[in-house]
């Protein structure tokens, strides 16, 4: 077998008012220098000033959104020297973290503010560039703060999304196995440490979806973990298969959908096509109160057929639908079966 590096963060603090300690993480990580706060329009106020406040100076920009073009405009607005980069926000704020970072070589702290899904520690971030999503591999972050108060009064359909991020993982696992079946790298414990967050989550779906504390702080640990795997692995394989290509395609044919929530309609469909568990999969997103059908998703019946059909092309990545070509009969058959089509 091939050797390969695994890169991790060093520190994750989870809990309930950690936001106030993001400056101790730094100093026990031995960060000094004057930070770049990174937040987006409304985290800002929920989090990123207390981040801001901690330090005695700070460089700070907003992000707007999550594209090259952007990343290259805060790179060049930065008046100073930054010593690391510090990312208060979502999805968004943290994949430019994630860029902006690596582009000055220095270490990146993630101090999400929703748990919308597992790119919050993992090296990968999704980022636009001409209008196209590409997905980009970076550091993962030194350190990741995860405040427990703030996550739980995140907008609920992220939280949603973030859990049938995690749920995704069961379908994303099968396809690696079918990869390993034909001599393709497979992380055994990476595998089974990815399904374990997606048990997880399953299992506490009710209080997830109640925005209890413990249910919040189940889903977040999930997400670290998944980002983990990803990290363990040295591939995305663990959280990431036919499902995620799936929502790939939906979004480069325009969906307005969560990228969570379409992986998890994904993971339905390609858990029905692997013959694995997809009303379990289903249920489970159900009662974690995200989508299971198109019109859940906002995309027309049309839209989802034509992302099963594109899918296998979004990535070179051995899945159940090399196993199983998609066909237009096929993609009904499935989505009428699985109740996408309702
Ligand atoms: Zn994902």
């Amino acid at each position: 077998m091939e050797p390969h590096l695994i890169e991790l963060p060093r520190k994750i603090l989870v809990g309930k008012g950690v936001i106030g300690k993001v400056k101790e993480m730094c100093d026990a990580l031995q960060l000094s220098g004057t930070p770049l706060v990174l937040s987006g329009k409304s985290t800002l106020g929920i989090a990123g000033k207390n981040v801001i406040a901690q330090f005695p100076d700070t460089l700070s920009d907003i992000v707007n959104e999550a594209t090259m073009e952007e990343a290259k405009r805060i790179r060049e607005a930065v008046k100073g020297e930054p010593a690391f980069v510090i990312a208060v926000g979502g999805g968004k704020v943290i994949d430019i973290g994630k860029v902006v970072s690596s582009g000055f070589s220095i270490p990146l702290v993630s101090v999400p503010t929703a748990p919308s899904h597992d790119g919050i520690v993992s090296e990968r971030g999704s980022i636009k560039k001409n209008g196209a999503k590409h997905s980009i591999r970076a550091k993962p972050p030194v350190a990741v703060v995860a405040d427990i108060s703030i996550l739980m009064n995140a907008p609920p359909r992220m939280i949603a999304a973030g859990a049938a991020d995690v749920i995704s993982n069961c379908s994303a696992v099968n396809d690696w196995r079918l990869a390993r079946n034909r001599g393709e790298y497979y992380s055994d414990y990476a595998a089974d440490l990815a399904i374990l967050s997606a048990e997880i989550v399953m299992r506490s779906a009710r209080s997830i979806r109640d925005g209890q504390e413990r249910g919040i702080r189940n889903l977040m640990e999930a997400l670290i973990s998944s980002g983990i795997c990803m990290s363990l692995a040295g591939t995305s394989s663990s959280g990431s298969g036919a499902d995620h290509m799936f929502s790939h395609a939906l979004d480069a044919l325009g969906s307005k959908a969560l990228h969570g929530e379409q992986c998890g309609v994904g993971c339905i469909i390609m858990s029905y096509l692997q013959e694995k568990g997809w009303k379990m999969v289903r249920d489970a997103l159900k009662e974690v109160g995200a989508p299971t059908t198109a019109k859940g998703l906002g995309v027309s019946e049309e839209m989802v057929i034509e992302a099963l059909l594109k899918a296998k092309d979004v990535r070179k990545r051995y899945t159940i639908l090399d196993e199983k070509p998609m066909t237009r009969e096929l993609a009904e058959e499935a989505c009428k079966a699985t109740g996408v089509f309702d």
